[in-house]
């Protein structure tokens, strides 16, 4: 079960990620954890990610995709993996084809998690984050027992300079142009699998699973 999650900021990528991963049992492979890993881990390539990092550079392709190649090497990945955050260019995606061939295997499906522009916009300025503890809410479909309080800690809950409106929507358009020829290509090599996110979070998993479900035989 060789998956790759995609979807816009806010689209719930997040949540069907955890409802997978707990239903299937294959690692969730996001490109934050896998930096990280490889950077603790103390691996050639995680010292050569973080001395880009540490410059405030991007990583080169080589690097990264050097280490998406140890990640997914590892047992834990024998029977799949859903990969979220990685590939983010066309140029990612072939190296991941070559990557997944030479690991004689190959992607089942891309995920893609679709939901309106205008709903991301609502879902995304409502969103609040407690400093204190990282716990988010939503103040429509996630709220606090007390409005604006965080429930595990009593903090007084903020929104992100990211989720003000006009942020949003610059962040939706520039994302929607870079993911458009990601799209493209799954799509032409037969993996794209568009899941409609504009529903509650079990209607969406539901969609996923009758996808993935044949798969884990
Ligand atoms: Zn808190």
């Amino acid at each position: 079960m060789n998956l790759i999650l995609m979807g816009l900021p806010g689209a719930g990528k997040g949540t069907q990620a955890e409802k997978i991963v707990e239903k299937y049992n294959i690692p969730h492979i996001s490109t934050g954890d896998m930096f990280r890993s490889a950077i603790k881990e103390g691996t050639q390539l995680g010292k050569e990610a973080k001395s880009y990092m540490d410059e405030g550079a991007l990583v080169p392709d080589e690097v990264t995709i050097g280490i998406v190649k140890e990640r997914l090497s590892k047992p834990d990945c024998e029977k799949g993996f859903l990969l979220d955050g990685f590939p983010r260019t066309v140029a990612q995606a072939e190296a991941l084809e070559a990557l997944l061939s030479e690991l004689e295997t190959s992607l089942d499906y891309v995920l893609h998690v679709k939901v309106p522009e205008e709903k991301l916009v609502e879902r995304l300025t409502g969103r609040r984050i407690c400093p204190e503890c990282g716990a988010t809410y939503h103040i429509e479909f996630n709220p606090p027992k007390e409005p604006g309080i965080c429930d595990l800690d009593g903090t007084k809950l903020t929104q992100r300079e990211d989720d003000q409106p006009e942020t949003v929507k610059n962040r939706l358009s520039v994302n929607i142009e870079q993911t458009k020829p990601l799209l493209t290509f799954y799509d032409e090599k037969g993996y794209l699998v568009d899941i409609e996110g504009d529903a509650d979070i079990d209607a969406v998993f539901k969609q996923i699973d009758a996808k993935i479900g044949g798969l884990s035989k």
